[in-house]
């Protein structure tokens, strides 16, 4: 390398980092460290001039001499411009120098630099060399290389001296630092011409690649939208074909299809449906993954009791005897099935199936306890009409669909729970039993009760519309029965269509006939236990059935007596499986081994008569139940608190007790002004159970009466009944089951509403015997009978 050294001279210098800067290039930097700012300001004031080296690590903060290349470019700053704590400079690179020493490190470096001569160029070489240079240069540019528009128009304008054009396209190419400083390093024009090209070139191919790979992209993207367009065209002419072809239909599957809609009588406009559905489906492609939609709809059209009926007649002689064979007392609500139905017969419903005639509201709703018979009873008004038997359960429904259907375009759409039922049937005209009427709900999905409204509804259910089937169904004939536990949660709308018939539990004396009559005999034949090999039936002692029901459950219905029942069947099944002795009579001792402990041991005319306590009755899902009250007194200030999960009627009783007790503190005899240093503290027991209602007035005022004069109630007198503030006792409901569930809990006495006393009727003869009815028209005739004594001796 010959180097032809110039003078030297001194000059600052400034370090720059991550890029290298050439001559003949316009570059703007910008300084920050100290000393770099020091420089620039020092060369502005002087000659302008400034030596800047690149930084061989661009982490050094404060690099000396050997930290930089030994190569690099003199330049003069044009411009420069001060911000904060920052110097920008826009300098032209004029030479390349080298750095021979340096002379001074503060306030900024200043060194002796050597101007650098070129190497003679061999210029035809040079022409061709800068010609391609040129050529790629447009080229990358075309391609979408980056870079100052005025840059571009001077270096393709071929009026650029070679030496200017290499620097300035060295100086913009996509390469590394220490590429671009040995770029600057090469002092032969031929060589460093040489080398940018390469690099151009390399940086040409790297830019055609990335266009390629774009285009292909979006010709990839293109391709699909196509595909798709000729997709959709394709389905249009295949729709328009298969207008022409209509009724070819061929496959086995087809066949088939056809004879099933045949065979299901559909009416006229139902067929129509169906064969338009069939001509689709023959025209679909067969991976169409719809085609498996429309064939589970058309099983459903077929499938569906168009033309089925149960043949319809109905004998209230043969009604009767099946009701009474099967199902222990309830007079009451057999009476008025067998009303019911001779109004179905009269009425000569279904005489001629398909009939257009009128018909009545066929809608009986049983209200009662789990247990008490309400579908068995459904079962048999079924057999003894010759009709199917369906039940759905509604509970927890809140989404009308449940009832009405998913249209077809839902995924895994079926049709609701009435048409399900009605298929599951198989005639059109069978008992449909609706479970838990009283627990459907309401949101934002839809009110499901309008729909089952528009089901039951015989002005409307003619025509009963499904989401999925789309084509109406005649529901007409169908016998609707709901059953559910309470009547307050029903939607009233549906209330008033529904003729109630309340099943209100059974006494001990009814279910003990019930559990000897219906329930062992069916328990021991559903275990096998019936023909123990030939012997004489196993049966149960009066003493242990009665223990069941009384010991080992606490319930309106018979359910877990059943229960109990089928598990000692079990236990004996399975001692007879293994050839043990097993008891041929049940007796009480058996009953305790085989169900273990008593579950409910003591009774209430077993408890102490307390004070501050009273015995309630109430009604709830559940049936009848007897509830504890409790009071406690502490010094206070007149507060009334209530717990045990208490409705607002139940919590407004017991403010008008509390008042009622200020305001008689005379016939109390207590102090005037009790209450200004008493909190009173009211609570019913198991507070799971949500209690509400106003009867228990008289049972909340007793026992705090009781805790105010500190005599003790007697426990086994049970109370009902609403209390106003002057005292009087008002009428309150359900004493049916009321009274059977003091019965049941061995109340001696029940306290009921003198205007109650019609109710008595209802009241089963045995707990008449059994129980002490006083009927009360003021809060003295409570008392006297609830107290152990009354009224209170005065001053106390
Ligand atoms: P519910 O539908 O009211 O919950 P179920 O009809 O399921 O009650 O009755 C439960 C069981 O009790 C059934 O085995 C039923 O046969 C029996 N049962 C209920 N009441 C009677 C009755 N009065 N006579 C005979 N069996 C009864």
């Amino acid at each position: 390398m010959i180097k032809e050294a110039t003078v030297s001279r001194n000059v600052p210098i400034v370090a720059v980092r991550g890029s290298v800067v050439f001559p003949h290039t316009d570059t703007l930097l910008s300084f920050g460290r100290s000393k770099s700012v020091n420089a620039v300001n020092s060369a502005f004031q002087e000659d302008r001039v400034v030596a800047i080296f690149s930084q061989k690590d661009p982490r050094t903060p404060d690099p000396g001499g050997e930290d930089l290349y030994k190569i690099g470019t003199i330049a003069t700053i044009t411009q420069m411009m001060s911000t904060e704590g920052e110097v920008h400079a826009l300098v032209r690179g004029q030479a390349r120098i080298s750095l021979e020493k340096v002379i001074s490190h503060e306030p900024y470096l200043l060194g002796e630099v050597v101007e650098l001569a070129e190497e003679k160029a061999d210029s035809a070489e040079m022409k061709v060399l800068t010609s391609q240079l040129t050529e790629n240069f447009k080229k990358a540019i075309n391609m979408g290389k980056q870079a100052e528009v005025m840059t571009v128009m001077r270096l393709i304008s071929g009026e650029v001296a070679p030496v200017e054009l290499v620097d300035q396209i060295a100086s913009i190419l996509e390469i590394k630092v220490s590429e671009k400083q040995a770029l600057l390093e090469e002092l032969s024009l031929i060589k460093r011409t040489q080398k940018t090209l390469e690099y151009l070139v390399n940086e040409v191919g790297v830019l055609d690649l990335e266009r390629t790979i774009s285009v292909k992209t979006q010709k990839r993207f293109e391709d699909q939208m196509r595909k798709t367009m000729l997709r959709e065209k394709k389905r249009t002419i295949e729709e328009e074909l298969g207008e022409d072809e209509a009724g070819e239909i061929s496959s086995d599957e087809m066949t088939e299809f056809k004879v099933k809609i045949k065979k299901a009588e559909m009416p006229v406009e139902v067929r129509k449906k169906a064969k338009k559905e069939l001509k689709r489906l023959s025209q679909m492609s067969p991976h169409n993954p719809e085609g498996a939609y429309i064939r589970n709809y058309l099983d459903w059209l077929c499938d569906m009791p168009w033309n089925k009926y149960s043949p319809n007649d109905v004998s209230i002689k043969k009604a009767q005897k099946i009701l009474a064979d099967r199902h222990y007392g309830m007079e009451k609500a057999k009476e008025r099935i067998l009303e019911f139905l001779a109004v179905m017969k009269m009425k000569g419903m279904n005489v001629k199936p398909g009939k257009n005639g009128e018909s009545q509201p066929t809608i009986l709703c049983f209200i009662g306890p789990p247990g008490t018979g309400k579908t068995s009873i459904g079962k048999s008004i079924a057999e003894a009409l010759n009709r199917k038997f369906v039940r759905v359960s509604l509970g927890g429904i809140r989404d009308e669909a449940e009832i009405r259907g998913h249209r077809r375009t839902y995924v895994g759409a079926l049709p609701g729970r009435i048409i399900q039922g009605i298929k599951n049937a198989g005639t059109k005209n069978p008992v449909f039993m609706l479970d838990e009427i009283d627990k459907i709900g309401i949101d934002f999905r839809g009110d499901p009760s309008s729909a089952l409204l528009e089901a039951l509804d015989p002005e409307q259910n003619r025509e009963f519309s499904d989401h999925y089937l789309e084509v109406p169904f005649d529901l007409s004939e169908v016998m609707f029965i709901a059953t559910g536990n309470m009547l307050d949660t029903i939607p009233p709308a549906l209330k008033d269509r529904m003729e109630i018939i309340t099943f209100p539990g059974y006494t001990e004396e009814e279910k003990y006939h019930i559990a000897k009559k219906f329930l062992w005999p069916k328990q021991l034949r559903l275990n096998y236990l019936e023909k123990l090999a030939g012997k004489k039936k196993i049966e149960v002692s009066a003493e242990a059935l009665k223990e069941i029901i009384s010991r080992y459950t606490r319930e309106a219905g018979v359910r877990d007596s059943e229960r109990n029942l089928a598990s000692i069947c079990r236990k004996i099944a399975k001692l007879a499986a293994e050839k043990k002795k097993y008891p041929k009579v049940i007796k009480v001792d058996d009953v305790r081994k085989f169900l273990g402990p008593q579950k409910f041991s003591s009774q209430i005319a077993e408890k102490k008569d307390e004070v501050g306590m009273s015995t309630g009755l109430a009604v709830t899902a559940a049936g009848g139940e007897i509830l504890f009250i409790e009071v406690a007194l502490m010094p206070g200030k007149g507060k009334l608190t209530l717990t045990g999960q208490l409705g607002d009627v139940m919590r407004e009783s017991a403010k008008a007790a509390f008042t009622w007790t200020r305001s008689h503190y005379k016939l109390l005899g207590i102090n005037k002004n009790f209450a200004q240093n008493l909190d009173v503290h009211i609570h019913v027991p198991e507070g799971a159970v949500p209690k509400d209602g106003p009867s228990a007035g008289i049972a909340l005022t007793t026992a705090l009466v009781s805790a105010l004069i500190q005599i003790p109630t007697k426990r086994e007198v049970g109370m009902t009944g609403e209390v106003t503030l002057r005292g009087r006792v008002l009428e309150i409901g359900g004493v049916k089951e009321k009274v059977i569930a003091g019965h049941r809990a061995g109340l001696k006495t029940i306290v009921l509403p003198k205007d109650n006393k019609k109710d008595m009727e209802d009241v089963p003869e045995v707990i008449k015997k059994d129980i002490k009815f006083i009927f009360a028209s003021d809060l003295d005739d409570v008392l006297s009978v609830a107290l152990k004594s009354w009224p209170p001796k005065q001053n106390k």
